[in-house]
């Protein structure tokens, strides 16, 4: 553990602002709820890396047009006080027999393009914070990343 606490909202906002280029060249719409939450125990520079990844994927999954939220609350997990980012897109969502898979290293459907390391490294990245990242598809479609963090202290 760096021991460093980070909030989440403005590390939300610029991690956005890092990708503007790869949302705004076709016509996806980002909506954001970014409340100023406890401050979580994460590295800084790591955290808005995973932030990045699950933009650029949803991103990616929606190509030119469709919509992304991102929303933080303050959830708890087995009693353990937490933050909670969720980040959610409108394109296909990820197929059922896939979704055990996409955090494997090297798991990708992008062949060609992806690396398929950018969500394995983001798993490392929260686990190693003592969070977790799920992923799932919403009702409506689209897929949903939820990334807990404990709060720091
Ligand atoms: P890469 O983007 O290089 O393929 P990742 O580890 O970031 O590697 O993602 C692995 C796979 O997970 C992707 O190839 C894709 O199949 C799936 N995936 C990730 N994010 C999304 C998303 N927002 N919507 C649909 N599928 C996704």
């Amino acid at each position: 553990d760096c021991g460093e606490s980070v909030d989440l909202a403005p590390l939300v906002e610029d991690s956005l602002l890092l990708v503007e280029h790869a949302l705004h060249k076709g016509a996806v719409e980002v909506t954001t709820d970014l409340p100023a939450l406890p401050q979580v125990a994460i590295d800084a520079g790591e955290m808005q890396q995973v932030v990045i990844n699950l933009v650029l994927n949803a991103a990616q999954a929606m190509g030119e047009a469709g919509r992304l939220s991102l929303v933080l609350t303050e959830t708890a997990r087995d009693g353990q006080p937490g933050v909670a980012l969720v980040v959610r897109d409108t394109g296909p969502g990820i197929a059922p027999d896939h979704l055990p898979s996409i955090f494997d290293p090297f798991f990708t459907t992008r062949r060609g393009e992806g690396t398929g390391l950018g969500l394995s490294i983001s798993q490392s990245i929260v686990q190693r914070a003592g969070g977790l990242i799920t992923a799932a598809n919403a009702p409506e479609g689209g897929a949903v990343f939820t990334v807990w963090l404990p709060t720091a202290g």
